[in-house]
């Protein structure tokens, strides 16, 4: 394995051999060109979705490139999240300091659109010249009357995983601001971006089983529910890697519990219903949690089983951004048929790997904040058929010829729920049996 680097080759492991578990929660190394994304980028695809908001990029126009719209968390109702706005820093500023025109965009921005709250980025130049964010955030609260809030992302300083602790330090100072009276048994759900509406399934779900949902944080958010989350019985979160820090907040501070949970494929998706249905004791939810399960599963297993004798045989290669995502998605595979063969993640914690590692079937790859080079070597040597993962494995995987599945932030398919199962299938099915890898190399 020449292609990994030296100081690389202990976040590497294969499934089944005696080495100890995987070296990760580390920064990355320099020259690997690592596919995590920068602080900013991480604090921003957690805070976004709050579709009531006002979100500033302070920095320089490069920066707000990415903008929300090419991606899929939808709205119920506002949709202001979609406009992605910049103070554009340019040279002059970088010299005198951006704070005059941060003040003068955002006054204006509140002023136009008149949002519930607004969350101010500051970039790596802003880190560096050292624009006092949070003075003008203070005056703009005061005078604008609504929560203004420094967001300190300076790209440099560290990778995604810290601009999500960064975005969770924010929304935690919505949390507890305003106190509304709610049903009991009531969640609040953290961590799901409702992508192509994969929040409005999953809350079909919990209100036939009887729960109140309080706040959805941050997909299809509201600034008002965020404020009063503190009210919720029970955090459930998904996607832990970039909420869990949130629910710790909420958990030292408000004395609000916390469970971890997945919604993809029909297992973890059960799981999550029926500890739901635990958490309240409720017997009753526990019943009509059984019943939704069981109605589901009835329609969706004959379906699947079909997928399964297509696909039989198959090997995927998975690299996505939470490993707790990828733990549900090797279930989910071996469901329909497809043999995981490459599993890695660009934030997975000691315990996760070691999830994997039983769960994986021996001599899988798993591989911790890999990078292209690696990767490709991987789905080459392991002869893997469709690759899962997000918008930088894409190329990756084209240009070796291969299937590739969006199971990141792009994606306009739901993959959540039962019904994302039955996607899920749909999509692995039509793009590993696609015809057209027979032109490829
Ligand atoms: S690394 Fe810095 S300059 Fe680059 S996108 Fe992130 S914040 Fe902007």
């Amino acid at each position: 394995m020449a292609y990994i680097l030296e100081e690389r080759v202990n976040q590497v492991s294969l499934a089944g051999s005696r080495e100890k578990t995987i070296v990760c929660e580390k920064a990355s190394l320099a020259g690997s060109v690592s596919q995590r994304a920068c602080v900013f980028c991480g604090s921003r695809v957690v805070l976004y979705p709050i579709a009531d908001a006002l979100h500033l990029i302070h920095g320089p126009i490069g920066c707000a490139a990415y903008t929300w719209d090419i991606r899929g968390s939808l709205s119920s109702g506002p949709e202001l999240h979609r406009l992605s706005f910049s103070t554009d820093l340019q040279e002059k500023d970088v010299v005198f300091g951006g704070e005059k025109k941060l003040y003068a965009s955002a006054s204006e921005l509140i002023d136009t659109y008149q949002p519930k709250a607004a969350f101010i980025y500051s970039t790596c130049i802003v880190g560096v010249i050292g624009d006092d964010v949070e003075g003008v955030c203070r005056q703009l609260s005061a005078e604008k009357s609504i929560p203004v809030i420094s967001v300190q992302a300076p790209g440099f300083q560290g990778s995604k995983k810290d601009g999500y602790k960064v975005a969770c330090e924010s929304l935690f100072r919505l949390v507890g601001t305003q106190n509304r009276p709610i049903p009991k048994k009531s969640i609040n759900i953290l961590g799901d971006f409702n992508l192509a509406g994969e929040l409005w399934i999953l809350m079909e779900y919990y209100r036939k089983m009887g729960v109140h949902i309080n706040a959805t944080i941050t997909g299809d958010g509201r600034v008002d529910d965020i404020c009063n989350a503190h009210n919720a019985a029970l955090n459930v979160v998904q996607c832990s890697g970039s909420m869990s820090y949130l629910a710790k907040l909420m958990q030292d501070h408000y004395q609000v519990p916390s469970m971890r949970v997945s919604y993809f494929g029909i297992e973890d998706m059960s799981d999550a219903l029926y500890d739901v249905a635990r958490f309240f004791k409720d017997d009753e939810m526990m019943e009509k949690a059984r019943e939704l399960v069981k109605f589901e599963l009835t329609r969706l297993l004959p379906q699947l089983e079909w997928y399964k004798n297509q696909l039989k045989g198959k090997r995927a290669a998975i690299y996505v951004g939470g490993a707790f995502k990828a733990i549900s998605l090797v279930k989910a595979l071996r469901l329909i048929g497809v043999q995981t063969v490459i599993v890695g993640s660009q934030t997975g914690t000691t315990e996760d790997y070691d999830i994997i590692r039983q769960l994986c079937d021996e001599g899988t790859v798993i591989v911790d904040d890999s990078n292209p080079v690696e990767l490709s070597h991987f789905v080459k040597e392991k002869k893997a058929d469709i690759f899962i993962g997000g918008v930088k494995e894409r190329p990756i995987a084209h240009k070796i010829g291969l299937g590739f599945c969006d199971h990141n932030h792009e994606r306009k398919e739901a993959l959540a729920g039962y019904e994302g199962m039955l996607n899920f299938a749909k999509e692995i099915y039509a793009t590993a049996m696609s015809p057209v890898w027979r032109f490829t190399k």
